[in-house]
């Protein structure tokens, strides 16, 4: 199959829709990284995408609407929490996740009795979803396993010969996947970080829990509220190790970091510091600019032959969490703190 690249200008998107409404895939741009976009209520064009991605069955797929008319059908009620969410945060990077209704099929909620449901902000993404006139299924449009893609020329690397069309809306807005948040349980729960806080979330809801598995490893065997935790994930070919703390100091030290092969994911302000080549996340406070730039990083140090990437982390606050949480398992939670450093 020959992979096209379109941008809206060049009519990119009524070619996305036909292939969509025909029950094909298209990789699609939306604020938080690229989509690979199929018919949500169409099992068979739902299941193909887990086929292109070689992403494991039992992962359910984010069904992504242009308007609230379009959730209706999807769920057989809107709790009030719900919707006072989607009126704080929609159309934007939050995932409401709901009990589901029969219409939608097995292969996009992966078995589940929920539904994952987001409302993007990205005007192209918006326009795709309008002229296909349907909800679109979209998990993150890579390989399954590797960074998420944040520009098309990433969906291209991983998924050319695979999908018809890669419609190009540039670079990502934000750059790390949407927040989830479960509102099956008693209390709201996020199960993803994303651009949306938990204080965000908190403010309109009262309160909201953070499942473990947002900073700690899954077991083999163990069950978990969203099955993609448990995957390695976001991961570039080198191997990548965190290095956790406030100065970068100590880690000069690290026998690693000054080896052949290694390079670094460091601070704007450690460029001049560090002892191997290295690309910037931008400034240390800056964790906007973090999410921006990640996953084009570790890709862009695969490129270059990177074997091990050291990456530094701005930790678990509430603004930082969603890169530490992908840095986390890009690095198969592999963290070296700054105190241990001897
Ligand atoms: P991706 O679309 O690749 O960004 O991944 C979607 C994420 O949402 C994965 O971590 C899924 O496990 C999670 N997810 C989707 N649907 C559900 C659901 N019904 N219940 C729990 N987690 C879900
Ligand atoms: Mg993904």
């Amino acid at each position: 199959m020959i992979t096209r690249v379109l941008t809206p200008e060049e009519g990119g998107v009524s070619e996305a829709a036909a292939i969509l409404r025909a029950g094909g895939l298209v990789a699609i741009p939306t604020e938080t990284v690229y989509g690979l976009a199929a018919d949500a209520l169409s099992q068979v064009a739902a299941a193909s995408v887990f086929e292109a991605k070689g992403r494991p069955q039992d992962n359910p797929l984010i069904v992504h609407i242009a308007g609230e008319d379009m959730l209706s059908p999807l769920v057989p009620e809107i709790p009030g929490r719900a919707k006072a969410l989607m009126e704080a945060f929609w159309p934007g990077p939050l995932t409401i996740i709901l009990p589901k209704s029969d219409n939608v099929p097995d292969s996009v909620t992966a078995g589940l009795p929920t539904v994952a449901v987001r409302m993007p902000s990205h005007p192209v993404a918006l326009a795709v979803i309008w002229e296909t006139g349907r909800p679109l299924a979209a998990p993150s449009a890579n390989r399954s396993g590797f960074p998420s893609p944040t520009a098309a020329a990433h969906c291209l690397a991983d998924l050319n010969g695979r999908i018809p069309l890669i419609l190009d809306g540039g670079s990502c807005e934000v750059g790390v996947e949407s927040t989830v948040v479960t509102l099956c349980g008693k209390t709201a729960r996020i199960l993803r970080p994303g651009a949306v806080t938990p204080g965000d979330i908190a403010a309109v809801l009262g309160g909201v829990e953070i499942d473990p598995a947002v900073t700690l490893p899954v077991g083999e065997n163990e069950t978990v509220s969203s099955p993609g935790m448990k995957y390695r994930h976001y991961a570039p070919r080198a191997r990548v190790i965190i290095l956790e703390g406030d100065d970068f100091g100590p880690f000069r030290r690290l026998p690693d970091l000054n080896r052949p092969g290694t390079h670094c994911l460091v601070f704007e302000e450690e460029l001049a510091d560090c002892p191997v080549p290295a690309l910037s996340l931008g400034p240390k406070k800056d964790c906007a600019e973090h999410a921006r730039r990640l996953f084009a990083a570790l890709r862009e140090l695969d490129d270059r032959g990177a074997e091990l990437i050291c990456a530094r982390v701005a930790g678990k606050g509430e603004g930082s969490l969603a890169v530490y949480n992908r840095m986390l398992r890009a690095a198969g939670f592999e963290v070296i703190r700054g105190g241990d450093v001897l």
